[in-house]
C-alpha cells in the first residue's frame, strides 16, 4: 500500500516546481509556455486531481485553497479559449476542491485516499457538487469570468525589499499581505444560512425612486440607492457572524516571491488577481515592486553578512568595490587582497612588488559583476569595478621626515627631476616628457 502514495510524490514533484514557476509571471518576460508533465490523460487526469487531493494527507485547508486557487486560474477557459482540455482541467480541478473541502471528505481521504473518494462519488453522494464557475467566484469574486465585462477590483500594489545577495544568487522569499477577501464562512453571501431574499423594497434592482413635490401638482422623480439593502438588491435574515453580512473579511495571505538571478531592481511582479477581493468584482492583481536592502550588519546571524559583497553596490549589470590601499602598497605593491564575492567565492586582487597604484584608479574585473538577467547567451555577468583608494598616514616623527626629505632630494638630484613635474600638475608645452 505504500507503492501508491510513492508513486504520488514521485509524480507530484517536478509538476510541483513547474506550478510553483507559473504561478507568478514576471513583467517584460517572454511569455512563456505551460507545459503539463506529457503523457496519458488519465495519468494527466491523476496528477491533476492529486495536485489538490494528494499535495500531502496533511495538507491544510489554507493549502487546499492556495492549490485551487493557482490551478483554477490556469486553466480557466477565459485564459485558453479554444481548448476543451484546459476547460476539462478546470472542472476536475473544481471537483477536486469539492472533495476536499469539508472536513468529512477529507477524513475520507485521509483514511482510504484517492479511491475511497472516487468510490464516495461513484456511490451517487454528490451534494457538494458546485457548478465550478461559481465555485470559481467564490474565490475570486465577479461572476467567475476573467473578462466579457466583468468589473474588476483595483490592483494592488507592494514593496517587498531583498539584499543584493538575493539578487545574485537567486531566491525564494515567503511575502505576507493584507487585503479584503471574501468570506470563507457565508461563501460571500453575507448569509449565516445562506438564504439570501430578494430586496422587498426595491424588488432585486437596489435602487428606489422618490418623488419629491417641487410644487403642488409638480413632482420630481429621483433615483436613489435603497436603503433597505443598500444598494445589493439583496437582503439575507440572519447575518453571517464572521463578516457580519459585509460578504468579505479582512485577511493575511501569504506569497512565495521568486528573486530570479540578476533580476533589475524595480522590477514588477504580477500575481494574478489576488489583490482585494469582494462578491461584486472580479479581484485585480497584486503586484510586487522588487527592492533592494540596504546592507546592514547584524540583521541576521548568517556569516555570509559579513562577506565583502554584502557591501558592493550594483548598477543594473555592474558592481562597485572601493578597495583601501596604504601609501606604502599603494606605492611600493607587494599585496594581496582576496575579496568574498555575493555566493561566498573569492576575488583575489593583487599587484607584484615595485607595481605603483595611483590613487583612486579603477580595475575592471569583468565577469564578476551581477548575472545578466534573462541573457541570451547562457550565463552571462557583468563586471566588477574596483575603485582604489590610497590612505596617507597621518603621522610622521621628526626622524622619519628628515629622511624621507633627504631621500626625495638625492633621488631628485640624480634623475634631475624639477619639482613642477614632480608636483603632478600638467606640464607647459615645449617640456620633455621623460
Ligand atoms: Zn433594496
Ligand atoms: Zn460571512
Amino acid at each position: 500500500m505504500l507503492f501508491l502514495p510513492t508513486l504520488l510524490l514521485f509524480c507530484l514533484l517536478p509538476l510541483l516546481a513547474i506550478c510553483a514557476e507559473d504561478y507568478y509571471k514576471v513583467s517584460n518576460s517572454v511569455a512563456e509556455s505551460h507545459p503539463i508533465v506529457a503523457g496519458s490523460r488519465s495519468r494527466e487526469r491523476l496528477i491533476l486531481i492529486s495536485q489538490l487531493l494528494g499535495i500531502d494527507k496533511q495538507a491544510s485547508e489554507r493549502e487546499i485553497k492556495k492549490a485551487y486557487r493557482t490551478l483554477s486560474k490556469k486553466y480557466h477557459p477565459d485564459k485558453n479559449p479554444d481548448d476543451e482540455s484546459a476547460k476539462q482541467k478546470f472542472v476536475e480541478i473544481a471537483e477536486a476542491y469539492d472533495a476536499l473541502s469539508t472536513p468529512e471528505t477529507r477524513k475520507i481521504y485521509d483514511q482510504y485516499g484517492h479511491e475511497g473518494l472516487k468510490q464516495r462519488q461513484q456511490g451517487g453522494d454528490r451534494q457538494q457538487h458546485h457548478d465550478p464557475f461559481d465555485l470559481f467566484s467564490r474565490f475570486f469574486g465577479g461572476g467567475g469570468h476573467f473578462g466579457h465585462g466583468e468589473r474588476r477590483g483595483p490592483n494592488m500594489e507592494v514593496r517587498v525589499h531583498v539584499p543584493l545577495r538575493d539578487f545574485y544568487n537567486g531566491a525564494e522569499h515567503d511575502f505576507t499581505i493584507e487585503r479584503q477577501g471574501i468570506c470563507g464562512k457565508c461563501e460571500g453571501t453575507g448569509s449565516e444560512d445562506g438564504v439570501v431574499d430578494v430586496c422587498q423594497t426595491c424588488g432585486g434592482r437596489g435602487m428606489v425612486v422618490q418623488k419629491h413635490m417641487l410644487a403642488p401638482g409638480i413632482f420630481q422623480q429621483m433615483q436613489m440607492q435603497c436603503d433597505k439593502c443598500g444598494g445589493k438588491g439583496k437582503t439575507v435574515r440572519h447575518a453571517c457572524k464572521v463578516c457580519g453580512g459585509t460578504r468579505v473579511i479582512r485577511e493575511t495571505e501569504s506569497h512565495v516571491l521568486h528573486v530570479e538571478k540578476g533580476m533589475p531592481k524595480g522590477v514588477r511582479i504580477t500575481y494574478e488577481n489576488e489583490a482585494d477581493e469582494s462578491p461584486d468584482w472580479v479581484a485585480g492583481d497584486l503586484i510586487v515592486l522588487l527592492m533592494e536592502l540596504e546592507p546592514s550588519l547584524g540583521a541576521t546571524d548568517e556569516n555570509l553578512e559579513r562577506t565583502d559583497g554584502t557591501f558592493f553596490r550594483r548598477k543594473g549589470k555592474d558592481l562597485f568595490w572601493r578597495e583601501v590601499l596604504s601609501l606604502r602598497e599603494a606605492w611600493m605593491g607587494g599585496w594581496t587582497r582576496n575579496l568574498t564575492h555575493l555566493d561566498g567565492h573569492v576575488v583575489r586582487l593583487s599587484r607584484k612588488r615595485g607595481q605603483v597604484v595611483q590613487p583612486n584608479t579603477v580595475e575592471v574585473l569583468q565577469g564578476e559583476g551581477m548575472p545578466i538577467w534573462h541573457s541570451e547567451d547562457g550565463e552571462a555577468y557583468g563586471a566588477l569595478h574596483v575603485e582604489y583608494v590610497v590612505v596617507l598616514p597621518d603621522q610622521m616623527d621628526k626622524g622619519m621626515e628628515k629622511e624621507f626629505w633627504e631621500t626625495w632630494e638625492k633621488w631628485r638630484r640624480k634623475k634631475g627631476v624639477d619639482l613642477l613635474k614632480d608636483s603632478g600638475r600638467p606640464v607647459p608645452r615645449g617640456h620633455d616628457e621623460l
